[in-house]
């Protein structure tokens, strides 16, 4: 690959366009005064006035503005090197456009958080310029600065405190050049360190010599046969090897030097691997793709069963694009999974992997995305901002577990990155890669009209055999009492014999909490959160009830708020509940469970995951957390507690992901060398979302679900955007949104471009009317024809007639929304 300099940005017409970190959908120019000029690059911040105020901006252009004459100057240049190449400014365009979002604010949603106030650039002075304190040569400005200096080091807040004034970084900028101060950019707080491993060698010309302990023989002998060996690992084998190296450096018998390692997220060192033989079907897949590489844009769907080493067609494709020069990104939906799939590249490629997410500190966040931005990284994993990583240039990008619905992020900007991964590969003509066991109606429907192209794996890798699954109807035990319908004899029997056999099983319940449908066993009034229209559930250990919405909270011992009644029937099954039974009907086994409540600190899902492949646990209990992706090849059984849980949303998805929630949690099973077995409980065993997630069969699954959306105009046969409101006073919410709905009946008008185009329903109250004391109301608008669709909300909320905007009623536009809720 040839790498591509930044280029200045026309010096000689000194006009830039600037994105402003703020709510305005417009760019501005300004102008570069002279002193500046040199440190102007696409991709740094600036500090720029804007209307009365002094805002952070970045650059990203010059300017085609004719006349320079009434425009401002840009006030400093905040970067010393540029957080994003040129090339990402058509996609941040693209990104502003398409989610009607500012472009500012899409850049600033895309640096890694917390930049503006975390990295600080530290001022130290210089013999020369303490030699030029006493000369003539300094304006006063300078030595002020110089002078403050001779204190101590000190950063720009300081320096500003010290001396009275805003410094402008140019002028520091002259003093570096002078060699009169150095600037290192620090990092508040997380200050990342290296971890380094002492790494042991014999020493050269050792000759063998029969006077030494048998220890140190040992030890002598362990490094001839191993060539290196690290500190701890030697210590493992002799005890006393820490302190027994260093005499023997000293008598010249080995070598000690300190190695850079990476940590990974089990706090091991990460041994290099080497590629398995593929099995024929990956070989296929991998001999598929690599000929894309550096073609031109292609997306391609792996549609791949669970365990059939989909991963693996990643690390040897990404191979190929990094031999090839291709800078390569990779996306996982959760940390949790990103921590194994990054240990698997690491394992691999070494030192050229930067992760990007939000289990790491700010500092090593910033570390991490100035690694890539200034190619000193070659892959990029990480969750759904990483689709953001400052590559100049993308090769391959990849999308592990493509229908999950962690990559549409909810607030603020509602992008989704599945969908920029593609948008992204067609703006650096590169490969994108969709991977999938169960894949999403929506990629499926591109597969089917030929905008992808598709690889198929059918078998696990070793040709394991799919799990069995056996449904369970729940309707048929209804007369059980209390945990009994939840745990069904057959669920209990088969959670038994796997305990006899030294198994682990998984029991999923995609709802967390102890009970979560408190209710008044007198007057039957459900305990209710009173800030939204929801119930509220039981924790039994936090020994609260909680709203799930909004966080609010009363003590387990509250009464009826209607009746006073202290007689509080716990219905509703939550995995605290499960995991309660669990212990009482299987005391020997070792009980843990896996949701958002139990996986609040940090490190804590490392370490349950670390517990659970070193099976300290017999029996796990979680929600959806347990369901995505892992591969821990104990686990033989999988129980499924209620599989309709998320059958009866009203969301036209649901269907969609019941079955890719089913099959996936199912394909957690027999990943190993035994065989899996799936227990799946259900009050709708014949619905095709059920039947299809047990044969892990997505294409049926389509084939049914593809009918529903195409009759009622659905995604993917329209596109849709949610405009949603939110206020405090409910009547003002209502009115407001009235007024948007009989808007968009103006637009609607017959004679007018959208008549029959575009369709809007609504406004109505959100299905959860009311969240943290916010009424909510929503309009959902659709259209087949996606340009169409814009103009039209674009009409709406931004044009000329637009509704003036309430300062109490919020308004947001969420484009492809994911939840209807
Ligand atoms: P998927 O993501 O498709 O569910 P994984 O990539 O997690 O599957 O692979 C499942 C298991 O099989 C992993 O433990 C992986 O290391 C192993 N595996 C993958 N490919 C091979 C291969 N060609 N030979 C041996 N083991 C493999
Ligand atoms: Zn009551
Ligand atoms: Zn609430």
């Amino acid at each position: 690959m040839i790498p591509v300099k930044q280029k200045p940005i026309r010096p000689h017409r000194p006009i830039v366009s600037v994105a402003v970190a703020l709510p305005v959908m417009d760019c501005y120019s300004y102008t570069v005064p002279d002193h500046l000029l040199a440190l102007i690059r696409t991709g740094k911040r600036v500090l720029i006035p804007f209307g009365s105020r002094t805002v952070t901006g970045y650059l990203i252009g010059s300017s085609s503005e004719p006349d320079s004459t009434t425009l401002k100057h840009i006030l400093d240049v905040l970067d010393d090197a540029p957080l994003f190449s040129s090339a990402m400014v058509p996609f941040f365009q693209w990104i502003a456009t398409y989610y009607m979002y500012p472009l500012g604010q899409v850049i600033s949603t895309a640096l890694p958080a917390g930049l503006n106030l975390t990295d600080i650039a530290v001022m130290t002075l210089c013999p020369p310029g303490m030699a030029a304190l006493t000369s003539d040569a300094v304006s006063p400005l300078e030595k002020t600065v110089l002078t403050a200096l001779t204190k101590r080091p000190m950063d720009f807040r300081q320096l500003k405190k010290d001396v009275g004034q805003r410094v402008p970084w140019a002028l520091i900028h002259q003093m570096r050049q002078r060699g009169w101060l150095v600037v290192e950019r620090q990092i508040k707080g997380g200050q990342v360190r290296r971890k380094t491993i002492r790494m042991v060698r014999l020493a050269e010309g050792v000759a063998e010599s029969g006077k030494i302990s048998p220890q140190r023989q040992a030890i002598l002998d362990l490094l001839r046969q191993q060539g290196g060996l690290s500190v701890p690992d030697l210590s493992k084998r002799v005890p006393t090897a820490a302190s027994l190296v260093r005499a023997m450096q000293k008598a010249g018998m080995v070598r000690i030097e300190d190695h850079p390692v990476y940590r990974d997220p089990f706090g091991d060192p990460i041994d290099p691997d080497r590629p398995p033989v593929l099995t024929d079907e990956q070989a296929e897949a991998v001999n598929r793709m690599t000929p894309l590489l550096g073609k031109g844009f292609r997306t391609v769907l792996l549609a791949g069963v669970t365990g059939s080493g989909k991963t693996e067609v990643y690390l040897q494709l990404a191979r190929q694009a990094v031999d090839r020069g291709l800078h390569v990104l990779v996306l996982v939906p959760e940390i949790a999974l990103i921590s194994q799939t990054e240990r698997r590249f690491r394992a691999r490629f070494g030192e050229t992997v930067a992760v990007l997410h939000s289990g790491l500190s700010r500092g090593e966040r910033y570390d991490q995305w100035l690694r890539v931005a200034r190619g000193e990284a070659g892959i990029a994993i990480g969750a759904r901002s990483c689709i953001f990583a400052p590559f100049e240039t993308v090769g391959l990008i990849i999308v592990d577990e493509e229908h999950d619905a962690a990559y549409k992020q909810d607030g603020g900007l509602s992008y989704n990155a599945r969908d920029l991964a593609v948008v992204r590969a067609r703006h650096q003509n590169a490969l994108a890669v969709l991977g999938s066991a169960t894949p999403s109606v929506q990629s499926w429907h591109n597969v089917a009209i030929g905008k992808y192209s598709t690889v198929g794996l059918t078998r696990r890798v070793n040709r394991q055999p799919l799990p069995v699954i056996q449904t369970v109807d729940l309707s048929q035990i209804r007369d059980e009492r209390g945990i009994r319908r939840y745990i069904t004899p057959l669920l209990q029997q088969e959670i038994q014999k796997t305990l006899d056999d030294g198994h682990q099983t998984l029991i999923f319940l995609n709802r967390r909490g102890f009970s979560v449908f408190p209710i008044c066993a007198h007057c039957g009034q459900p305990l209710r959160c009173k800030n939204c229209d929801i119930s509220l559930t039981l924790h039994k250990q936090a020994n609260a009830y909680r709203c799930h919405y909004c966080g609010f909270s009363r003590p387990a011992t509250s009464t009826c708020p209607a009746c006073g009644s202290d007689k509080i029937k716990l219905l509703g099954t939550g995995t605290e509940k499960i995991q309660e039974a669990m212990v009482q009907l299987f005391p020997q086994a070792r009980v843990a469970r896996m949701d958002r409540d139990t996986m609040t600190r940090k490190g804590s899902v490392v370490k349950l995951l670390k517990d659970l492949k070193n099976r300290n646990i017999d029996i796990l209990v979680g929600t959806q957390m347990v369901a995505k992706g892992h591969d821990f090849p104990g686990i033989t059984l999988v129980g499924v507690v209620c599989a309709d849980l998320t059958l009866n949303f009203p969301d036209f998805r649901a269907g969609e992901r019941t079955f890719q929630l089913l099959a996936q949690v199912a394909g957690r099973a027999g990943r190993g060398k035994q065989p899996g077995k799936v227990i799946l409980q259900t009050f709708n065993p014949d619905h095709f979302s059920i039947t299809a997630a047990k044969h892990q069969d997505f294409v049926t699954f389509f084939n049914q679900e593809i009918g529903f959306r195409q009759a009622l105009g659905y995604p993917p046969f329209t596109r849709m955007i949610a405009v949603r409101l939110s206020g405090r006073d409910p009547r003002q919410t209502g009115i407001h949104a009235r007024a948007l709905g009989s808007a968009c009946q103006d637009l609607l008008h017959p004679e007018g471009p959208f008549h029959r185009q575009v369709q809007v329903m609504g406004p109505i109250e959100a299905p959860l009317a009311r969240i943290a004391n916010q009424h909510r109301w929503q309009l959902l608008i659709k259209s087949p024809d996606t340009a169409r669709l814009h103009r039209f909300v674009n009409q709406l909320m931004l044009g000329p007639n637009a509704l003036p905007t309430r300062r109490d009623v919020r308004v947001t536009i969420d484009v492809d929304p994911f939840s209807l809720m």
